[in-house]
């Protein structure tokens, strides 16, 4: 084997990702596939990696997982695509065959290498190459008509709004309220529009992104919580009842109080979002409001479906590359996306 090298951004410890030039990846297991990254963008799971919040990131790791490619390399037992086909990459990397996974709970698979490992654990896709364990299930083929920017968020940001709008139980009737309207959020309100509710609401403090929401048709009604009353303009807006379903994304101090508040009893309240302390459920208050609370992380394993609502142009997620970078400039593409400089909301990276 040559000593090819290829360029990487790698996890170092908690404050420090940096380039470096790694060993190129091989295939390790007949299940395994070698994809060449075309195109990827940073997640803000990877600034919670850089700030020490994500106990089971190890350093040294390659970043990196949420990316699109195209083969390279199959291992023996690969059935489902082949070299040269283009591919959206999932978040998540799962056997297939265990208890959870058999139940469609991914996210909780079994295996070693199971639920988030890419760019956490095993190295990612902020690479020119990676190594995809599980390669039946952790890659699906993109449509020819769909571009990989078009393709880009499959497997993780569309991934999650398409399982919190699922989880929600969203009725034609209902009034559907976000908190949060950055990437994440954004995407849950185009996969919450696949349920035809009669309103969703936009919630979030930074009123740039609200007035992307609202341009966008994304939402209909946006609140600041800055400059009025969410629980009143909600009530409001709602004869008095509250929201029909509530999806928690943005994870701020207060936000988990405003989402079990802003529901009407017997609603939905999903909990996407990933807090950095523990939060309080006050059951006393809310005694016989007879909330159904779901909470977790993405079990991204529907991959197939959304690239179809793609490629039918029902999902289109052109709105939220703000930002495109070569690869050897992704270091400053972190500089911005950690610090929301310059009005971005995703920023896609040119790898090859
Ligand atoms: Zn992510
Ligand atoms: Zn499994």
């Amino acid at each position: 084997m040559s000593a090819a090298k290829m360029k990487a951004a790698v996890y170092k410890k908690p404050g420090l990702i940096q380039i470096e030039d790694r060993p190129l990846p091989y295939l390790q297991l007949p299940t395994d596939a070698i994809v060449r990254v075309t195109l990827a963008t940073i997640c803000s799971s990877d600034i919670h990696i850089k700030h020490g919040f994500v106990p089971k990131a190890v350093p040294d790791t390659i970043l990196g997982h949420e990316f699109v490619g195209v083969v390279e390399q199959i291992g023996s037992q690969v059935k489902t695509v082949r070299p040269g086909d283009r591919v959206a990459v999932n978040v998540e990397t799962f056997c297939g065959q265990c208890w959870f996974c058999r139940r469609g709970f991914v996210n909780n698979c079994s295996h070693p290498d199971g639920g988030w490992a890419l760019g956490c654990r095993i190295d990612g896709g902020q690479a020119e190459y990676v190594r995809i364990p599980f390669a039946d299930n952790g890659l699906t083929k993109i449509p020819h008509e769909v571009s990989d920017e078009a393709a880009l968020f499959t497997g993780d940001l569309l991934s999650t709004g398409y399982w919190a709008a699922d989880m929600a139980e969203i009725k034609s009737e209902d009034t559907v309220a976000v908190i949060g309207a950055g990437p994440t959020g954004l995407c849950s309100m185009m996969c919450a529009a696949l349920y035809q509710p009669k309103r969703i609401i936009a919630i979030d403090t930074c009123q740039e992104r609200l007035n992307l929401a609202k341009r966008q048709g994304l939402a209909q009604t946006v609140i600041n919580p800055d400059r009025e009353n969410v629980s009143q303009t909600i009530l409001n807006l709602t004869k008095g009842r509250g929201a029909d379903c509530v999806l928690e994304v943005a994870g701020k101090e207060n936000t988990f109080q405003m989402a079990w508040s802003i529901a009407r009893p017997n609603a939905v309240v999903c909990v996407v979002a990933m807090y950095e302390k523990d939060q309080i459920l006050p059951l006393p208050q809310m005694y016989g409001k007879n909330l159904i609370f779901k909470t977790g992380g993405v079990d991204a394993c529907r991959c197939a479906e959304i690239l179809q609502l793609i490629q039918q142009g029902r999902l289109n997620t052109s709105c939220l590359i703000t930002h495109r970078l070569p690869f050897d400039q992704i270091m400053k593409g972190y500089e911005i996306f950690e610090n929301k400089l310059d009005g971005v909301i995703k920023i896609a990276v040119q790898v090859s």
